[in-house]
């Protein structure tokens, strides 16, 4: 239908005289409105914005309470979409004031004449998609309601207060006051008696300049959180030098970065560090003032492992007890039930010290729990606190609360989004919702949001948004709609993202845990900025995948799918390999080959430590052999796993997969003995196999001596050392012992064919390639010993065998042979677990504190591995599996 024809046909059917008609309707004029506005315009769209304030800048318009300041650089909390704007404003402070800010935003509104097309003083109140004329009809509380093709939400992640909890607030005789509402013409705290509720970043800020003017302060702290000294003053040099040395690439940095904020990636774990390189980086960080910084730039591990992040927090704890002088007070002020950085830490100026003064009382709502307010303050079941006035510094209903409040959000069928979203928010790519065609929101959840630097999210998402608007209409398209595969692929990418970070570990406003009777779940994007735009800029790519385009002149595309298959620290790891270009391995030779594989192995994260790691030689089946022996740190003796490492059979060594054998032996509780088997092309067929074979005989005639507890002998290997291990338990059935009580087998060769679907499926593109392994066979075996059980186990007799436990991944070349051997076990009788490992690929496993997501299988391999030595399946590991929760839009 031609566009006048809708038109007309919307005019009869959802317009009033009193209908604004235009192409875009945008709610909100923060940040994200005000340049979408700009790039709409730009664009040739017709647009309003609708915000309920009286002028521009959003967060900055409402939050005027005193010490509201951004917490990420300002140098970094700008727009960088126009140099020119860039050049035209300085900012005074390393983190600006409100006042600072909101002139910033108004300027940007004058610079770009974005008032014109605002509506100030409206709030929407309702929405409704027409499926009849694919257009939403927006109502206010203030004039004309606008009929729109297109319908941006960038309400804020943090624009909706949470109303007070606390039964009697009505009775109160003073006055109340919301952070996130506070007056224009400010407050009067002089001489005044100020009780302040919450602690989360507006108390943390607001606190000590309340400190400063009222008479008393008592402060109300359900929860501490980690607070950081900001150092606020002039814009650090070394940053400024930085951005003005090549200001494209540090914004392109940025973009292209985890938080949005130009740092590097760090590398080092922290247990290659001592203790007093750990308190160097430590010191530096405290003293830089920057959120950013002291989250990412200490050791890799601090936002991912427990024990990584306790040592963060640790440290922090002890900077807390220097500065408050009564210890029950700085024990009060210490948090202790989440890691540091799963709940948002905040910066301060002397909150900490503010406790000192005599006119700051904290009360410990954990020890006496408010009971109401009454008439003239506060009562907690131990005390009661006369004061002035009540600050509720209580937050925000985040991310989903300025969202939900336009009810009903009605979109294809009348369905609307209050129920859609009642166990908690389902988005593909927090952008866009199945059903809501047309709909987009900015910073949603499910998008890095609150997780970034927003001002380099929220220009991502309107310069994409904007963009596919340009798109569709040049395509002739005037519907775009998200599939339901792909949200629902997008709620399982979200929960793979999750489980690799520390937030599912904290009940925050991240989660929904701040609001009584909200859906729990991590709602953000976990993953990462840059690799969110990847996302984004993929869907692009794949025409449009995941979504549902419609017009009235051009047939329906729906390029249907989900955009993520991978676990996401798989798809990092495959996206640098990728971008390293290297040739094919099997192009390098054999020695070329493993010359590669030594330099590579020298990037991974050091292992980490066990009780005791030694070298040692063993007998082989033709001569001696070195192994590597991992002792775990309890006291012996300990069951003895005998471990071949991959390589196809012609790579590697007793150590190259070193952190896998330390990682193994941490969790299990056992000897790990990795061997170094002979390799082709030097040592054919069936060198490796019998080597495999003689060393595991040697370890069991040696068992005692190696620390080991007889009769609790295991294999385990990886890839060709999964075959090896495989073989092993086939050789010692039929050549009279060493009895094995259980085998781990992880993505193992079992057989030599090439045709199951998964050499096709993932024959290139996922490191082991379908030509790597035609290489390796060819080195290791001739064509016509291929089928011999000690190369092809899964040709083998599988009866009697121990039992097993296999683990393949989904994008693995070998993994349909990996399923084919357990299922062959399994039909002779054998006992077989199998772990079938979604989104992972061949190296997942074993790229340990690199594929962070393949904890979870280890930890099964663990436990199996206990059951079969007869010993209780919760092993000795450190790391707690990952809090199932419901985590956001799953
Ligand atoms: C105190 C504070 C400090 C912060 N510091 C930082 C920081 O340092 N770095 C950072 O990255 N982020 C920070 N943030 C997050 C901040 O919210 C974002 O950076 C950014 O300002 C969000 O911009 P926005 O345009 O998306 O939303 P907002 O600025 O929240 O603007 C949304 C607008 O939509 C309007 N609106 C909502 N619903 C309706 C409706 N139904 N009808 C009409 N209008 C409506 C609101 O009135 C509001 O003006 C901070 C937030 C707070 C509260």
């Amino acid at each position: 239908m031609p566009e006048a024809m809708v038109e007309t046909r919307a005019s009869d059917a959802t317009r009033s005289a009193s209908t604004q008609v235009v192409d875009v309707a945008v709610v909100g004029a923060g940040f994200a409105g005000l340049y979408i506005l700009h790039r709409l315009r730009k664009a040739g769209f017709s647009a309003v914005v609708l915000e309920e304030a009286a002028d521009v800048g959003g967060t900055w318009y409402w939050n005027r309470y005193p010490g509201a300041r951004c917490d990420i650089q300002t140098i970094d909390y700008s727009y960088t979409f126009d140099p020119e704007l860039e050049k035209a404003w300085t900012w005074s402070e390393k983190y600006a004031t409100q006042p600072e800010i909101l002139r910033y935003l108004g300027f940007v509104a004058d610079r770009y004449d974005l008032r014109r097309d605002i509506r100030f003083g409206t709030k929407v109140k309702q929405a409704t998609w027409d499926d009849t004329t694919d257009r939403w009809l927006i109502t206010t509380d203030n004039g004309a309601s606008v009929s729109c093709r297109y319908y941006i939400m960038a309400t804020g992640c943090l624009s909706a207060p949470k109303p007070p909890e606390i039964d009697g607030v009505k009775d109160f005789k003073g006055e109340i006051y919301f952070t996130g509402r506070w007056p224009h013409d400010g407050v009067n705290l002089k001489g005044k008696r100020v009780a302040v509720i919450g602690t989360g970043s507006s108390g943390i800020q607001s606190i000590p300049m309340f400190a400063q003017d009222a008479a008393h302060i008592t402060v109300f702290q359900r929860t501490p959180n980690f607070a950081l000294p900001a150092h606020n003053g002039p814009q650090p040099a070394e940053r400024k030098t930085m951005l003005e040395g090549d200001r494209a690439a540090y914004r392109e940095q940025a973009r292209w970065s985890m938080a949005g904020v130009p740092y590097p990636q760090q590398t080092v774990v922290s247990w290659q560090l001592s203790d007093a390189e750990r308190r160097e980086r430590f010191e530096k960080a405290w003293a830089a003032g920057d959120l950013v910084h002291i989250l990412t730039q200490l050791w890799a591990d601090q936002g991912v492992d427990v024990d990584g992040n306790a040592i963060v927090a640790d440290l922090i704890r002890e900077k807390i007890r220097e500065v408050v002088k009564d210890p029950e007070i700085a024990a009060a002020l210490t948090p202790h039930d989440h890691p540091f950085g799963a709940k948002r830490p905040c910066l301060d100026t002397n909150y900490y010290a503010t406790y000192n003064q005599p006119n700051v009382t904290l009360v410990n709502l954990r020890q006496e729990p408010i009971q109401a307010i009454t008439a003239t303050g506060i009562v907690t079941d131990k005390r009661s606190f006369d004061v002035d006035i009540i600050v509720f510094a209580t937050g925000f209903d985040a991310m989903t609360g300025a969202i939900m409040a336009v009810h009903p959000i009605s979109g294809r069928g009348g369905k609307s989004l209050s129920s859609v979203w009642a166990g908690g928010p389902q988005t593909y790519l927090g952008l866009t919702v199945a059903g809501f065609p047309n709909l987009f929101m900015i910073t949603g959840p499910g998008s890095p949001s609150v997780l970034s630097n927003m001002a380099v999210s929220i220009e991502q998402h309107a310069d994409w948004v904007v963009d596919r608007l340009v798109a569709l209409r040049d395509a002739g398209f005037t519907t775009m709609e998200a599939t339901e595969t792909a949200q629902a692929g997008w709620a399982r990418h979200m929960a793979d993202c999750a489980t690799l970070t520390l937030h599912r570990l904290a009940n925050t406003w991240y989660t929904g845990a701040n609001v009584p009777g909200k859906a729990q779940g991590v709602m953000p994007y976990t993953g990462g900025v840059g690799p969110y735009r990847s996302i984004c800029n993929e869907v692009v790519a794949q025409g449009m995948l995941g979504f549902k385009l419609t017009g009235p002149n051009v047939a329906e595309q729906c390029n249907d799918g989900e955009v993520v298959r991978l676990q996401p620290d798989v798809r990092l790891v495959l996206g640098m390999l990728a971008q390293m270009n290297l040739p094919p391995i099997e192009t390098m030779g054999a020695q070329g080959a493993r010359d590669f594989l030594n330099e590579f192995n020298k990037a991974r994260p050091a292992g980490r430590p066990v009780g005791e790691v030694g070298d040692g030689m063993l007998q082989g089946a033709d001569g001696p052999l070195p192994y590597k022996l991992y002792r775990p740190a309890t006291s012996g003796p300990h069951p003895i796993v005998v471990y071949f490492h991959g390589g196809g059979w012609v790579l590697g060594d007793q150590q190259s997969d070193d952190p896998f054998c330390r990682d193994m032996c941490r969790r299990t509780g056992m000897i790990f003995v990795s061997v170094g088997y002979r390799h082709a092309p030097e040592h054919r067929f069936p060198a490796a196999a019998e080597d495999g074979y003689a060393a595991t005989r040697w370890i069991a005639e040696h068992t005692t001596e190696l620390g080991g507890t007889p009769g609790r002998l295991l294999v385990a290997g990886w890839s060709a050392g999964g075959n090896i291990a495989a073989v092993t338990c086939q050789l010692a059935r039929d050549r009279g012992g060493p009895e094995i009580a259980g085998q781990l087998l992880v993505s193992p060769v079992t057989d030599c064919s090439f045709d199951r679907p998964s050499y096709s499926e993932n024959g290139t593109g996922y490191f082991l390639t379908r030509g790597l392994m035609y290489w390796f066979w060819d080195l290791y075996c001739s064509p016509a010993d291929r089928t011999d059980p000690r190369v092809a186990p899964l040709r083998g007799k599988l009866d009697g065998l121990p039992p097993a436990f296999i683990a393949t991944s989904e994008f693995d070349p070998l993994r349909d042979e990996g399923i084919a051997y357990a299922e062959a076990l399994a039909k002779a009788g054998v006992p077989v677990e199998q772990l079938k490992a979604r989104g992972q690929f061949h190296s997942s496993f074993t790229m340990v504190d690199v594929i962070i997501t393949g904890v979870n299988g280890r930890m099964k391999m663990a436990q199996a591995l206990r059951r079969f030595a007869d010993l209780p399946a919760d092993a000795s590991e450190r790391t707690p599996p990952p809090r199932e929760i419901n985590v956001a839009a799953g």
